[in-house]
């Protein structure tokens, strides 16, 4: 077993709620792998204790952090340096000190790509459809437009958001391959799409049985398309499941998980992360691994 001594570096995730998180699980395994002496701890912060907690974690040498749900917009105004791909996202899930202070970046993006670069194709001929519009989204929009997606299709059933979700890329000078859609126009959508990427929470533990595509959509979709849910338990999920069925490719949302893991663990001890161990360590304690 790993020794924590008086030595020992701290890391940890922030959110509130954070007793779900998986990080530590993955994180504490990758840290045993290298024989490091760093711990990385769950970090419960309430939204109106964010700016405290930061400057107390300056106060310990707290080398770096993850930032999850709600802190990963609210953080950004408190953090001396951010990156451009975070500022594109607009929030920030992994943080590192500097001798300038805190800086932040958003490893989703590339966690969110890595499993996708195993598949050869033509990025700008492939057309992608995201399914919602929520904070996951943003990541995948950057993401696919850093592998050259020239045609970014996002539905959502809300269309006063939908326009909002347009209007912030717009503002950033993003917004050139995007093309907004209603939610009852995916099945003559599908047909079209190349790449469908799940980011909405439907199929998502305890709901497992429900898909954010009925029939009807899930019969236009294409052979040999990609079926990317984001979502990590059930694995796989309905809307996997149902895409394997049509013919299609599914990725699910553990290899997401790691790979933006990956990323934060680089930047905090500088050195190549052990995915592999951090990936099992995932699968085992899902119950994954037979
Ligand atoms: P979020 O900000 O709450 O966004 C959720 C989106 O889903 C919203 O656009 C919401 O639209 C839409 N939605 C919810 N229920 C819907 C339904 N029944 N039909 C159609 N649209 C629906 O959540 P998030 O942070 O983006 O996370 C989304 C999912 O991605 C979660 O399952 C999360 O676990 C997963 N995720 C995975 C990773 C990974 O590493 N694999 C990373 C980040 C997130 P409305 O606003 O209209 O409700």
């Amino acid at each position: 077993m790993h020794l924590i001594t008086g030595t020992t570096k701290l890391l940890g995730v922030i959110g509130h709620p954070v007793e779900h998180s998986l990080s530590p699980v993955m994180h504490n395994a990758a840290i045993a792998s290298l024989g490091a002496d760093y711990v990385y701890l769950p970090l419960p912060v309430k939204p109106e204790d964010l700016e405290v907690a930061i400057a107390g974690f300056a106060a310990i040498g707290l080398v770096g952090f993850s930032v999850t749900i709600p802190h990963k917009q609210a953080i950004i105004p408190l953090l001396s340096e951010v990156s451009d791909i975070a500022q594109s996202v607009g929030a920030v899930n992994t943080v590192w000190r500097t001798a300038a202070g805190w800086s932040g970046t958003n490893t989703d993006v590339e966690g969110f790509i890595a499993p996708l670069k195993a598949y050869h194709r033509n990025w700008s001929q492939t057309p992608a459809l995201i399914l919602g519009y929520g904070g996951a989204a943003r990541a995948v929009v950057v993401g696919l437009m850093q592998l050259g997606c020239t045609k970014i299709h996002v539905a959502g059933r809300n269309v006063g958001k939908l326009n909002q979700f347009r209007q912030s890329w717009v503002n950033a000078n993003l917004s050139a391959n995007l093309y907004i859609h209603p939610w009852e126009h995916l099945p003559q959508l599908l047909s079209h799409m190349h790449l469908v990427i799940n980011t909405t929470p439907v199929g998502m533990s305890p709901h497992v049985d429900q898909s954010p595509l009925d029939a009807a959509a899930m019969q236009a979709f294409r052979e040999g398309a990609i079926a990317y849910d984001l979502i990590y338990t059930p694995n796989p999920t309905q809307f996997l499941q149902q895409a394997k069925q049509q013919g299609a490719i599914a990725i699910d949302g553990l290899e997401m998980l790691v790979q933006q893991g990956a990323a934060a663990f680089k930047l905090w001890l500088g050195q190549t992360p052990p995915v592999d161990i951090m990936r099992q360590s995932l699968q085992q304690y899902l119950g994954l691994l037979s």
